[in-house]
Protein backbone atom coordinates (compact mmCIF):
# COMPACT_ATOMS: atom_id res chain seq x y z
CA UNK A 1 0.00 0.00 0.00
CA UNK A 2 1.29 3.16 -1.14
CA UNK A 3 0.70 5.67 2.27
CA UNK A 4 0.72 8.90 -0.62
CA UNK A 5 -2.52 7.35 -2.59
CA UNK A 6 -5.21 7.75 -0.51
CA UNK A 7 -7.28 5.50 -3.23
CA UNK A 8 -6.46 1.97 -1.48
CA UNK A 9 -7.59 -1.22 1.04
CA UNK A 10 -6.59 1.00 4.01
CA UNK A 11 -8.98 3.87 3.37
CA UNK A 12 -12.02 1.29 1.82
CA UNK A 13 -11.31 -0.52 5.16
CA UNK A 14 -12.00 2.24 7.40
CA UNK A 15 -13.09 5.12 6.42
CA UNK A 16 -16.79 5.09 5.49
CA UNK A 17 -17.82 6.79 2.73
CA UNK A 18 -21.58 7.91 2.05
CA UNK A 19 -23.13 6.17 -0.90
CA UNK A 20 -20.44 4.20 -1.37
CA UNK A 21 -20.65 0.29 -0.35
CA UNK A 22 -18.36 0.25 2.73
CA UNK A 23 -15.71 -1.33 2.92
CA UNK A 24 -14.71 -0.41 -0.63
CA UNK A 25 -11.89 1.48 -1.74
CA UNK A 26 -12.96 4.13 -3.05
CA UNK A 27 -13.16 5.43 -6.79
CA UNK A 28 -10.79 8.65 -7.02
CA UNK A 29 -8.95 10.85 -4.58
CA UNK A 30 -8.98 14.52 -5.36
CA UNK A 31 -6.25 16.41 -4.53
CA UNK A 32 -6.42 19.89 -6.03
CA UNK A 33 -9.03 22.32 -7.51
CA UNK A 34 -9.05 25.32 -9.90
CA UNK A 35 -12.08 27.16 -11.42
CA UNK A 36 -14.26 24.15 -12.71
CA UNK A 37 -11.29 21.32 -12.63
CA UNK A 38 -10.57 18.96 -10.13
CA UNK A 39 -6.97 17.33 -10.45
CA UNK A 40 -7.01 13.80 -8.55
CA UNK A 41 -4.16 12.24 -6.76
CA UNK A 42 -2.22 10.65 -9.68
CA UNK A 43 -2.42 14.18 -11.85
CA UNK A 44 -5.64 13.64 -14.15
CA UNK A 45 -7.94 16.92 -14.52
CA UNK A 46 -11.75 16.33 -14.20
CA UNK A 47 -14.74 18.89 -15.52
CA UNK A 48 -16.67 19.14 -12.23
CA UNK A 49 -19.94 18.94 -13.78
CA UNK A 50 -21.64 18.08 -10.16
CA UNK A 51 -19.66 20.67 -8.26
CA UNK A 52 -19.45 17.63 -5.86
CA UNK A 53 -22.85 17.63 -3.76
CA UNK A 54 -24.08 20.78 -5.36
CA UNK A 55 -22.06 22.77 -2.91
CA UNK A 56 -19.07 24.37 -4.67
CA UNK A 57 -21.36 26.98 -6.55
CA UNK A 58 -18.41 29.22 -7.13
CA UNK A 59 -16.00 26.93 -7.82
CA UNK A 60 -12.73 26.00 -6.72
CA UNK A 61 -9.59 28.08 -5.36
CA UNK A 62 -10.78 31.72 -5.20
CA UNK A 63 -8.06 33.97 -3.41
CA UNK A 64 -10.34 36.36 -2.06
CA UNK A 65 -12.61 33.75 0.17
CA UNK A 66 -9.04 32.05 1.33
CA UNK A 67 -7.88 35.48 2.17
CA UNK A 68 -10.90 36.61 4.43
CA UNK A 69 -10.39 32.89 6.17
CA UNK A 70 -7.14 33.10 7.14
CA UNK A 71 -7.57 36.86 7.69
CA UNK A 72 -10.61 35.79 10.27
CA UNK A 73 -8.11 32.99 11.79
CA UNK A 74 -5.16 35.30 12.37
CA UNK A 75 -7.65 37.15 14.59
CA UNK A 76 -10.49 35.16 16.62
CA UNK A 77 -10.84 31.43 15.57
CA UNK A 78 -14.12 30.55 17.56
CA UNK A 79 -16.60 32.13 20.21
CA UNK A 80 -19.98 31.21 21.04
CA UNK A 81 -23.29 32.33 20.37
CA UNK A 82 -24.57 30.40 23.29
CA UNK A 83 -24.82 32.23 26.49
CA UNK A 84 -25.18 35.77 25.62
CA UNK A 85 -21.71 35.80 23.60
CA UNK A 86 -21.79 37.04 20.17
CA UNK A 87 -19.11 37.94 17.06
CA UNK A 88 -19.22 40.72 15.09
CA UNK A 89 -18.63 38.66 11.68
CA UNK A 90 -21.64 36.16 12.95
CA UNK A 91 -23.71 39.81 12.87
CA UNK A 92 -22.09 40.85 9.58
CA UNK A 93 -23.29 37.49 8.12
CA UNK A 94 -26.03 37.57 9.59
CA UNK A 95 -27.58 41.22 8.21
CA UNK A 96 -25.62 40.19 4.48
CA UNK A 97 -28.42 37.41 4.69
CA UNK A 98 -31.00 39.63 5.63
CA UNK A 99 -29.80 41.39 2.29
CA UNK A 100 -30.77 38.61 0.41
CA UNK A 101 -33.40 36.48 2.21
CA UNK A 102 -37.37 37.11 0.95
CA UNK A 103 -38.81 40.11 2.77
CA UNK A 104 -39.72 39.11 6.28
CA UNK A 105 -37.61 36.30 7.01
CA UNK A 106 -34.66 38.48 8.98
CA UNK A 107 -34.42 35.95 11.79
CA UNK A 108 -31.73 33.45 12.05
CA UNK A 109 -30.56 30.41 13.87
CA UNK A 110 -26.38 29.49 12.61
CA UNK A 111 -25.61 25.51 12.16
CA UNK A 112 -22.73 23.94 10.69
CA UNK A 113 -24.50 22.17 7.83
CA UNK A 114 -27.73 21.45 5.86
CA UNK A 115 -29.20 18.66 8.28
CA UNK A 116 -28.82 20.76 11.05
CA UNK A 117 -30.45 23.97 9.85
CA UNK A 118 -33.27 21.56 9.41
CA UNK A 119 -33.42 20.47 12.81
CA UNK A 120 -33.75 23.57 14.04
CA UNK A 121 -36.74 24.24 11.55
CA UNK A 122 -38.74 21.12 13.24
CA UNK A 123 -37.49 22.55 16.01
CA UNK A 124 -38.52 26.10 16.03
CA UNK A 125 -41.46 25.35 14.22
CA UNK A 126 -42.90 23.11 17.03
CA UNK A 127 -41.83 25.37 19.41
CA UNK A 128 -44.02 28.16 17.29
CA UNK A 129 -47.38 26.47 18.08
CA UNK A 130 -45.97 25.14 21.67
CA UNK A 131 -45.53 28.64 22.42
CA UNK A 132 -49.14 29.36 21.99
CA UNK A 133 -49.86 26.71 23.75
CA UNK A 134 -51.31 24.70 20.49
CA UNK A 135 -50.52 21.08 19.95
CA UNK A 136 -49.80 21.53 16.50
CA UNK A 137 -46.45 19.08 15.72
CA UNK A 138 -46.76 16.79 12.88
CA UNK A 139 -44.42 17.86 9.79
CA UNK A 140 -45.61 16.96 6.31
CA UNK A 141 -42.90 15.82 3.43
CA UNK A 142 -42.47 14.57 0.07
CA UNK A 143 -41.34 11.12 -0.92
CA UNK A 144 -38.51 11.36 -2.98
CA UNK A 145 -37.35 14.58 -1.02
CA UNK A 146 -33.85 15.01 0.76
CA UNK A 147 -33.43 16.86 3.84
CA UNK A 148 -30.36 15.08 5.10
CA UNK A 149 -29.50 12.07 7.59
CA UNK A 150 -29.82 13.03 11.23
CA UNK A 151 -32.53 11.64 13.10
CA UNK A 152 -35.57 14.23 12.51
CA UNK A 153 -34.19 15.04 8.69
CA UNK A 154 -34.01 11.73 8.16
CA UNK A 155 -37.40 11.38 9.03
CA UNK A 156 -38.55 13.86 7.19
CA UNK A 157 -36.55 12.53 4.04
CA UNK A 158 -38.75 10.68 1.62
CA UNK A 159 -35.88 9.33 -0.68
CA UNK A 160 -36.37 6.27 -2.06
CA UNK A 161 -39.95 5.79 -0.95
CA UNK A 162 -38.49 5.65 2.35
CA UNK A 163 -35.47 3.76 1.72
CA UNK A 164 -33.08 5.90 4.46
CA UNK A 165 -35.63 4.31 7.20
CA UNK A 166 -34.80 0.95 6.97
CA UNK A 167 -33.14 -0.76 9.51
CA UNK A 168 -32.49 1.97 12.00
CA UNK A 169 -35.28 1.76 14.65
CA UNK A 170 -38.42 3.48 15.63
CA UNK A 171 -38.62 7.02 13.79
CA UNK A 172 -39.41 9.79 16.01
CA UNK A 173 -43.21 10.42 16.05
CA UNK A 174 -45.15 12.69 14.10
CA UNK A 175 -43.88 13.15 10.17
CA UNK A 176 -45.68 12.06 7.41
CA UNK A 177 -44.97 11.75 3.98
CA UNK A 178 -47.20 12.62 0.71
CA UNK A 179 -46.33 12.32 -3.14
CA UNK A 180 -43.94 14.81 -4.70
CA UNK A 181 -44.63 16.53 -7.59
CA UNK A 182 -42.37 14.65 -10.05
CA UNK A 183 -44.94 14.74 -12.87
CA UNK A 184 -42.74 12.26 -14.89
CA UNK A 185 -43.28 9.36 -12.28
CA UNK A 186 -46.46 10.49 -10.76
CA UNK A 187 -47.28 8.77 -7.91
CA UNK A 188 -51.26 9.45 -8.51
CA UNK A 189 -50.82 7.81 -12.31
CA UNK A 190 -51.60 11.19 -13.81
CA UNK A 191 -50.70 13.76 -16.65
CA UNK A 192 -50.15 17.36 -15.89
CA UNK A 193 -51.75 19.39 -16.71
CA UNK A 194 -54.77 17.29 -16.58
CA UNK A 195 -53.95 16.27 -12.94
CA UNK A 196 -54.89 20.44 -11.50
CA UNK A 197 -52.18 19.64 -9.74
CA UNK A 198 -53.59 16.53 -7.63
CA UNK A 199 -50.22 16.60 -5.22
CA UNK A 200 -50.89 19.87 -4.27
CA UNK A 201 -54.22 19.33 -3.40
CA UNK A 202 -53.21 16.20 -1.28
CA UNK A 203 -51.33 18.06 0.58
CA UNK A 204 -54.53 19.90 1.74
CA UNK A 205 -56.49 17.08 1.89
CA UNK A 206 -53.81 15.19 4.10
CA UNK A 207 -53.57 18.34 6.34
CA UNK A 208 -58.06 18.31 6.96
CA UNK A 209 -57.60 14.51 7.42
CA UNK A 210 -54.69 14.53 10.39
CA UNK A 211 -56.88 18.30 11.56
CA UNK A 212 -55.05 21.46 10.95
CA UNK A 213 -54.61 21.67 14.50
CA UNK A 214 -52.21 18.56 14.72
CA UNK A 215 -50.27 19.87 11.72
CA UNK A 216 -47.29 21.88 12.17
CA UNK A 217 -45.44 22.33 9.18
CA UNK A 218 -44.97 21.14 5.35
CA UNK A 219 -41.56 21.44 4.01
CA UNK A 220 -40.33 20.59 0.61
CA UNK A 221 -37.43 21.62 -1.86
CA UNK A 222 -38.39 23.68 -4.35
CA UNK A 223 -36.95 21.27 -6.73
CA UNK A 224 -36.30 18.10 -5.83
CA UNK A 225 -32.43 17.70 -5.22
CA UNK A 226 -30.97 14.58 -4.79
CA UNK A 227 -34.19 13.10 -5.95
CA UNK A 228 -33.10 13.85 -9.18
CA UNK A 229 -33.31 17.51 -9.30
CA UNK A 230 -36.78 17.62 -10.39
CA UNK A 231 -38.59 21.10 -10.83
CA UNK A 232 -41.99 21.22 -9.57
CA UNK A 233 -45.31 22.42 -12.42
CA UNK A 234 -45.29 25.99 -12.61
CA UNK A 235 -48.51 26.40 -10.03
CA UNK A 236 -47.62 24.03 -7.19
CA UNK A 237 -45.64 26.64 -5.13
CA UNK A 238 -48.55 29.27 -5.30
CA UNK A 239 -50.90 26.46 -4.19
CA UNK A 240 -49.35 25.09 -1.81
CA UNK A 241 -48.41 28.70 -0.20
CA UNK A 242 -52.51 29.51 -0.37
CA UNK A 243 -53.02 25.95 1.50
CA UNK A 244 -50.77 26.42 4.00
CA UNK A 245 -51.82 30.21 5.20
CA UNK A 246 -55.68 29.00 4.76
CA UNK A 247 -54.87 25.68 7.35
CA UNK A 248 -52.14 28.25 9.40
CA UNK A 249 -49.54 25.47 8.96
CA UNK A 250 -45.99 26.87 8.57
CA UNK A 251 -44.16 26.12 4.66
CA UNK A 252 -40.67 25.35 5.51
CA UNK A 253 -38.75 25.96 2.32
CA UNK A 254 -35.52 23.53 2.26
CA UNK A 255 -33.30 26.21 -0.26
CA UNK A 256 -29.71 23.92 0.95
CA UNK A 257 -29.59 22.72 -2.29
CA UNK A 258 -31.29 25.49 -4.77
CA UNK A 259 -30.16 28.48 -2.69
CA UNK A 260 -27.61 30.93 -3.52
CA UNK A 261 -28.34 31.05 -7.18
CA UNK A 262 -28.20 27.40 -8.13
CA UNK A 263 -31.67 27.64 -10.08
CA UNK A 264 -31.01 30.84 -11.57
CA UNK A 265 -32.60 33.13 -8.71
CA UNK A 266 -30.47 33.85 -5.09
CA UNK A 267 -33.47 31.46 -3.96
CA UNK A 268 -35.70 29.64 -6.09
CA UNK A 269 -38.83 30.69 -4.41
CA UNK A 270 -37.83 33.45 -6.13
CA UNK A 271 -38.99 31.79 -9.32
CA UNK A 272 -42.77 31.52 -8.39
CA UNK A 273 -42.52 34.65 -6.46
CA UNK A 274 -43.51 32.47 -2.98
CA UNK A 275 -42.32 33.79 0.65
CA UNK A 276 -41.84 30.98 3.06
CA UNK A 277 -42.28 31.01 6.46
CA UNK A 278 -39.09 29.35 7.39
CA UNK A 279 -35.89 28.88 4.67
CA UNK A 280 -33.05 26.23 5.18
CA UNK A 281 -29.78 27.20 3.76
CA UNK A 282 -26.35 25.40 3.63
CA UNK A 283 -23.73 24.67 0.73
CA UNK A 284 -23.45 27.44 -1.49
CA UNK A 285 -23.87 29.73 1.80
CA UNK A 286 -19.75 29.47 1.75
CA UNK A 287 -19.55 27.66 -1.48
CA UNK A 288 -18.45 24.38 0.61
CA UNK A 289 -15.29 26.23 1.67
CA UNK A 290 -16.12 25.98 5.40
CA UNK A 291 -18.87 23.73 6.66
CA UNK A 292 -21.72 26.31 7.57
CA UNK A 293 -25.41 26.71 7.26
CA UNK A 294 -28.39 28.97 8.20
CA UNK A 295 -32.33 29.24 8.89
CA UNK A 296 -33.78 32.07 8.38
CA UNK A 297 -37.39 32.78 10.18
CA UNK A 298 -40.20 35.17 9.79
CA UNK A 299 -40.88 37.98 12.00
CA UNK A 300 -44.06 36.03 13.56
CA UNK A 301 -41.88 33.14 14.57
CA UNK A 302 -39.24 35.29 15.95
CA UNK A 303 -41.82 36.90 18.26
CA UNK A 304 -43.49 33.88 19.34
CA UNK A 305 -40.36 32.01 20.43
CA UNK A 306 -38.62 34.97 21.97
CA UNK A 307 -37.11 33.51 25.64
CA UNK A 308 -34.48 30.78 26.01
CA UNK A 309 -35.12 27.71 25.01
CA UNK A 310 -32.74 25.00 23.81
CA UNK A 311 -31.64 25.04 20.33
CA UNK A 312 -28.48 26.03 19.14
CA UNK A 313 -24.77 24.01 18.65
CA UNK A 314 -21.39 24.39 19.37
CA UNK A 315 -19.93 25.76 15.98
CA UNK A 316 -23.02 28.08 15.55
CA UNK A 317 -22.08 31.48 13.95
CA UNK A 318 -18.45 30.10 13.66
CA UNK A 319 -16.22 33.65 12.78
CA UNK A 320 -14.16 31.82 10.40
CA UNK A 321 -17.40 30.17 8.87
CA UNK A 322 -19.43 33.60 8.98
CA UNK A 323 -16.13 35.56 7.14
CA UNK A 324 -15.78 32.89 4.13
CA UNK A 325 -20.21 33.00 4.09
CA UNK A 326 -20.39 37.08 3.73
CA UNK A 327 -17.06 36.85 1.11
CA UNK A 328 -19.19 34.51 -0.52
CA UNK A 329 -22.67 36.49 -0.35
CA UNK A 330 -20.37 39.24 -1.28
CA UNK A 331 -19.42 37.62 -4.95
CA UNK A 332 -22.65 36.23 -5.50
CA UNK A 333 -24.14 39.57 -5.63
CA UNK A 334 -20.76 41.54 -7.11
CA UNK A 335 -20.39 38.87 -9.76
CA UNK A 336 -24.66 38.19 -10.32
CA UNK A 337 -23.74 34.47 -9.73
CA UNK A 338 -27.89 33.60 -10.14
CA UNK A 339 -28.03 35.59 -13.48
CA UNK A 340 -25.06 33.71 -15.03
CA UNK A 341 -26.54 29.91 -13.63
CA UNK A 342 -29.79 31.40 -15.42
CA UNK A 343 -28.05 32.28 -18.34
CA UNK A 344 -25.84 29.11 -18.71
CA UNK A 345 -28.46 26.65 -17.54
CA UNK A 346 -30.82 27.87 -20.78
CA UNK A 347 -28.07 27.65 -22.66
CA UNK A 348 -27.20 23.56 -21.51
CA UNK A 349 -30.83 23.09 -21.53
CA UNK A 350 -31.15 23.54 -25.04
CA UNK A 351 -28.46 21.83 -26.40
CA UNK A 352 -29.74 18.29 -24.57
CA UNK A 353 -32.86 19.36 -25.85
CA UNK A 354 -31.12 19.54 -29.23
CA UNK A 355 -29.14 16.69 -28.67
CA UNK A 356 -29.91 14.44 -26.71
CA UNK A 357 -33.84 15.09 -26.71
CA UNK A 358 -34.18 12.87 -30.39
CA UNK A 359 -31.96 9.93 -28.60
CA UNK A 360 -34.43 6.90 -28.31
CA UNK A 361 -32.95 6.39 -24.65
CA UNK A 362 -33.38 10.00 -23.66
CA UNK A 363 -36.14 11.47 -22.35
CA UNK A 364 -37.48 13.78 -19.31
CA UNK A 365 -34.93 16.92 -19.94
CA UNK A 366 -35.53 19.48 -16.74
CA UNK A 367 -34.25 21.45 -14.55
CA UNK A 368 -34.10 25.16 -13.55
CA UNK A 369 -30.85 26.82 -13.87
CA UNK A 370 -27.99 24.71 -12.96
CA UNK A 371 -30.22 21.92 -11.62
CA UNK A 372 -30.58 20.11 -14.65
CA UNK A 373 -30.94 16.00 -15.51
CA UNK A 374 -32.70 13.67 -17.99
CA UNK A 375 -33.50 10.21 -17.21
CA UNK A 376 -32.40 7.16 -19.26
CA UNK A 377 -35.18 4.96 -20.61
CA UNK A 378 -35.61 1.87 -22.58
CA UNK A 379 -39.06 2.98 -23.71
CA UNK A 380 -40.16 6.37 -24.21
CA UNK A 381 -43.74 6.09 -24.38
CA UNK A 382 -43.79 3.69 -21.69
CA UNK A 383 -41.94 5.69 -19.46
CA UNK A 384 -39.53 2.57 -18.87
CA UNK A 385 -36.23 3.24 -17.25
CA UNK A 386 -32.57 1.67 -17.60
CA UNK A 387 -31.68 -0.69 -15.07
CA UNK A 388 -29.69 1.44 -12.36
CA UNK A 389 -26.69 0.20 -13.28
CA UNK A 390 -27.16 1.99 -16.92
CA UNK A 391 -26.84 5.62 -15.55
CA UNK A 392 -23.73 4.68 -12.77
CA UNK A 393 -22.05 2.91 -15.89
CA UNK A 394 -22.72 6.76 -17.65
CA UNK A 395 -21.57 8.07 -14.24
CA UNK A 396 -18.10 5.64 -14.87
CA UNK A 397 -17.57 6.47 -18.51
CA UNK A 398 -17.86 10.17 -17.42
CA UNK A 399 -15.32 10.21 -14.87
CA UNK A 400 -12.55 7.80 -16.71
CA UNK A 401 -13.24 10.71 -19.68
CA UNK A 402 -12.82 13.26 -16.94
CA UNK A 403 -15.97 14.71 -16.83
CA UNK A 404 -17.89 14.59 -13.36
CA UNK A 405 -21.25 14.17 -13.61
CA UNK A 406 -24.17 12.40 -10.62
CA UNK A 407 -26.33 9.57 -11.91
CA UNK A 408 -29.62 8.95 -9.44
CA UNK A 409 -30.91 5.55 -9.35
CA UNK A 410 -33.98 4.31 -8.02
CA UNK A 411 -32.26 4.36 -4.63
CA UNK A 412 -32.16 7.78 -4.13
CA UNK A 413 -34.85 9.02 -7.29
CA UNK A 414 -37.61 7.31 -9.23
CA UNK A 415 -35.46 6.47 -12.24
CA UNK A 416 -32.11 6.31 -14.15
CA UNK A 417 -31.05 10.06 -14.14
CA UNK A 418 -28.12 11.92 -15.25
CA UNK A 419 -27.31 14.61 -13.35
CA UNK A 420 -25.78 17.64 -13.85
CA UNK A 421 -24.87 20.79 -11.07
CA UNK A 422 -22.02 22.67 -11.94
CA UNK A 423 -20.41 25.56 -10.34
CA UNK A 424 -22.52 28.60 -11.21
CA UNK A 425 -19.34 30.23 -12.10
CA UNK A 426 -19.09 28.35 -15.33
CA UNK A 427 -19.32 30.09 -18.91
CA UNK A 428 -20.28 29.34 -22.02
N1 LIG B 1 -31.50 19.45 2.47
C1 LIG B 1 -31.21 19.32 1.17
C2 LIG B 1 -32.19 19.81 0.15
C3 LIG B 1 -30.00 18.74 0.74
O1 LIG B 1 -29.74 18.62 -0.56
C4 LIG B 1 -29.10 18.32 1.74
C5 LIG B 1 -27.82 17.71 1.34
O2 LIG B 1 -27.61 17.35 0.21
C6 LIG B 1 -29.45 18.46 3.09
C7 LIG B 1 -30.64 19.04 3.43
C8 LIG B 1 -28.52 17.97 4.18
O3 LIG B 1 -27.40 18.78 4.23
P1 LIG B 1 -26.07 18.26 4.99
O4 LIG B 1 -25.55 17.11 4.20
O5 LIG B 1 -25.18 19.47 4.95
O6 LIG B 1 -26.47 17.90 6.36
Amino acid sequence: MNPGNTVNDWDGDHIIHPLHPVGQSPRVAMEKGHGVVLQDTEGKEYLDCRAQLACVNLGYGRQEIIDAVVEQMNKLQYTTLFHGFTNPVAVECAQRLAGIVPEGLAHFVFTSGGSESVESAFRIARLFWHYQSRDKHKIISLYDSYHGLSLGAATATGMGKGAVWSGTGPAPAGFLHIPSYDCYHCMFGKDYPGCDIQCARFLEETIVKEGPDSVAAFIAEPELGVGGMIPPPPEYWPRVRDICTTHNVLLIADEVMTGFGRTGKMFAMENWGIRPDMMVMAKGITSAYLPFGAMAFSDDIFEAVKGTYMLGFTYAGHPVCAAASIKCIDIYRKEEIAENAARVGKHVLDRLHAEFGPMPCVDNISGLGLMLGFNLVSDKAARTSMAPEVSADVENRALAGGVLVRCMNPATAPGSRICFTPPLTMTI
